[in-house]
């Protein structure tokens, strides 16, 4: 991978040295992994342990590993699923859905939570996973069913998430769920739910094209402390919608990753696949589909840079741009997968082919965090607010 994008001002030299040292570790590390596991999450769940070994969980919380006053390093993060993206979609996973099920803890826990929970984590020690979606509540997340009711110190929780990465593995949950009658999305409260209580099923597992091991869970009277309450009461909807906004330019940053694999797997092929006797490079309409693609890598990377740039330097919101990056860089990823396949012909789409996997593996992107077209409605309203009347 070229990583002559390293010069632009959005990078300093810790950014530049962090690429040098993980292009190194994932290099070593992740050629030991089947990308396409089975969807029992054990490849997943040892990548996870050994990115804590490594101590690359650090710097997923912040440059320093969450020491007092220093922040979480976006740039950090998309650099990171950029690296894994290309090398390893299943390394990818492995990340990054931990890593949205540690943010709420990370950005809204007490000081408590934190010194039990984040150690275990940046170890490899504590899978955590994000449960929100509902079988009745995907996109629109504010109406889940989900209920926790308050019964003296405990709050008993009643309901089925579906889609929740890691299920039946994690040893902790961020479980959203209504708490009171208001049935908006300010009736949302956010709970951490150690996976091993009683009444924590796991109803099903789903197989999708992807190295993502979901399922659904059935919460049948979950008991609780109300301690394990991020946050405070009514404030579950605003947790997710932050985290779900810090992730929504790292999946980008994965999508770029796959982007970029197979552009250069498609450049490969196209130099030494001989048709009409010249090697397929040099006709015009192989050169302008690598000429396509690399626009649309450059134009992904501008832009999960960009969101990810402006969230590190202290911009209050970067909701548009966030969303603007995972739209591109995933709808983006998915054209260049398919046009670097068509370069490949016939063997793009035998089994195990790298653009095969990258084919596979590049769809869930356009889907979870948000839909591209959820992701459309967000711009929208945005620009919508900005240009209305005062
Ligand atoms: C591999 C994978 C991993 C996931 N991991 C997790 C996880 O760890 N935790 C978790 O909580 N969830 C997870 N999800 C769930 C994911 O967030 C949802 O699938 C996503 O939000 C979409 O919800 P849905 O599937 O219910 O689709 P729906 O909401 O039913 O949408 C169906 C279609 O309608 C469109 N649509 C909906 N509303 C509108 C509208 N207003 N205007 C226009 N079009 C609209 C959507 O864009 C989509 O095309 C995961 C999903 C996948 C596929």
């Amino acid at each position: 991978m070229n990583n002559d994008y390293l010069a632009w001002p959005f990078f300093d030299t810790f950014h530049r040295t962090f690429v040098r040292d993980f292009w190194q570790w994932a290099a070593s590390e992740l050629p030991k992994y089947e990308d396409d596991d089975g969807g029992d999450g054990k490849a997943a769940r040892e990548i996870f342990q050994r990115l804590g070994i490594g101590q690359w969980l650090d710097n997923s919380i912040s440059r320093s590993g969450g020491a007092k006053g220093d922040k979480l390093d976006l740039r950090t993060i998309c650099l990171m699923r950029e690296i894994l993206g290309y090398r390893s979609a299943i390394a990818d996973v492995a990340f990054s859905e931990p890593w949205l099920a540690i943010m709420p803890v990370a950005l809204f826990g007490s000081e408590k939570v934190k010194r039990e929970l984040l150690p275990r984590y940046l170890r490899g020690e504590m899978l955590p996973a994000f449960a929100l979606s509902e079988p009745d509540a995907g996109s629109d997340a504010a109406s889940i069913e989900t209920r926790a009711q308050l019964d003296g110190d405990h709050y008993v929780i009643r309901g089925r998430k579906t889609w929740t990465s890691n299920s039946g593995l994690a040893d902790v949950y961020v479980v959203f769920a209504r708490t009171g009658d208001v049935p908006d999305a300010t009736g949302i409260s956010a709970f951490l739910v150690e996976g091993r209580l009683p009444g924590i099923l796991l109803e099903k597992r789903v197989a999708v094209l992807s190295p993502h091991t979901v399922g659904t869970l059935h919460f049948d009277n979950v008991r609780v402390s109300a301690d394990r309450l991020l946050g405070g009461p009514g404030q579950g909807f605003k947790i997710a919608m932050t985290v779900l906004g810090l992730f929504r330019p790292t999946v980008g940053a994965a999508a770029l990753g796959f982007a970029r694999r197979a552009m250069d797997e498609a450049i490969a092929r196209s130099t030494e696949r001989v048709a009409f006797k010249k090697p397929i490079c040099e006709h015009q309409l192989i050169q302008a589909k690598l000429a396509d693609m690399a626009i649309k890598v450059d134009a992904s990377a501008l832009l999960v840079y960009r969101a990810s740039w402006m969230h590190d330097v202290g911009e209050s919101r970067i909701t548009r741009e966030a969303a603007i990056a995972k739209l591109q860089a995933t709808e983006a990823a998915q054209e260049v997968v398919d046009q670097a396949l068509q370069i490949f012909g016939g063997l793009g789409v035998a089994k195990g082919m790298v653009v095969e996997r990258l084919y596979r593996h590049v769809r869930a992107y356009r889907i979870f965090d948000g839909t591209s077209e959820i992701q459309k409605l967000i711009i929208a309203k945005d620009i919508l607010q900005e240009h209305r009347p005062a």
